[in-house]
């Protein structure tokens, strides 16, 4: 039987007319959020904001993570306008940071490494002033690929790690915790200004030992930024949630990780990989 949601991760639902802006946007551009493929729970407030997730390379992934909601039909084409409608999106929306992020796209050549850094050249023309955090596929650990987004020079490389090691199987069966490690490690000797990001998402049976030990990993390789989340199931067919973490244990997890030397955390119930990012 499901467990009965806390106090604390009931969303406060707030006026819907930016969301249907933000949706109009989208959908004239013919793009797609991740807040919305996600059904992410802070939709409303992060529309309110005037902020959004892009979610490039279409809207089906060719993995099978069993938390996530993004579909995993037939790989969608790739659309040559998607990294200018981008930057149209970003200017209309008048934003001053830009997370972008994609479907896993292991059917492609490149993997999408090319729109990613297409996407960054053409909200650089159109907005020069706007910070762009890339929210990256593991490229299947592919350096030549990984090279190709250093090189388009994002203000913030982010990959995240998900979850433990131990829930890799369980959890991200077609990913692999060394690799996605490996992948952070990477863009840091390889451009150590640039700055990264990664993160996990708590309740799926993890320990704090093992919580610990990936806040470690992640310092070795030198991340810079740590976002920690409650796992929510999207439906019924999800994985379950095993715990409801709660909103002081996230505390702690935020003072362990700060004093481990992370730069930057945010860590709550409702905290998503691109919560209040340009905070960051
Ligand atoms: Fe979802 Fe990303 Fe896993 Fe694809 S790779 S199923 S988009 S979490
Ligand atoms: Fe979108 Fe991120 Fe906000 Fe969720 S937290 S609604 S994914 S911008």
């Amino acid at each position: 039987m499901a467990l009965r949601k806390p106090e604390w991760i009931r969303v406060k639902m707030q006026g819907g007319t930016q969301q249907n802006k933000v949706n109009s946007l989208m959908s004239n551009l013919s793009l797609n959020t991740v807040c919305d493929e996600a059904n992410c729970p802070n939709r409303m407030e992060c529309y309110t904001r005037g902020t959004a997730t892009f979610m490039i390379l279409g809207k089906n992934c060719t993995r099978n993570c069993t938390f996530c909601n993004v579909t995993r039909e037939k790989p969608d084409k790739v659309d040559p306008k998607e990294p200018e409608n981008v930057a149209k999106a970003i200017s209309k929306l008048g934003l001053k940071h830009a997370v972008i992020t994609s479907v896993t796209r292991d059917d492609l050549e490149d993997q999408g490494a090319n729109q990613f850094a297409r996407v960054v050249e053409e909200i650089r023309k159109a907005t020069p002033k706007v910070t762009i955090e890339l929210l990256i596929p593991d490229m299947q650990g592919d350096k030549d690929l990984i090279d190709i987004i250093i090189d388009s020079e994002p203000n913030i490389l982010n990959h995240n790690i998900e979850t433990v090691p131990e829930l890799y199987d369980k959890v991200r069966p077609m990913a692999n915790f060394e690799r996605s490690i490996e992948l952070l490690d990477y863009v840091k000797k390889t451009k150590p200004d640039m700055r990264t990001k990664s993160g996990i998402m708590l309740g799926l049976g993890e320990t704090e030992e093992q919580v610990l030990e990936v806040f470690k990993r992640l310092r070795e390789v030198d991340c810079d930024m740590l976002t920690l989340g409650q796992y929510l199931q999207p439906t019924a067919k999800h994985i379950p949630v095993v715990e409801y973490i709660t909103p002081d244990q996230f505390n702690e997890y935020k003072e362990i990780a700060l004093s481990m030397g992370f730069k930057r955390v945010a860590s709550a119930p409702l905290v998503r990989s691109s919560y209040y990012a340009e905070d960051f």
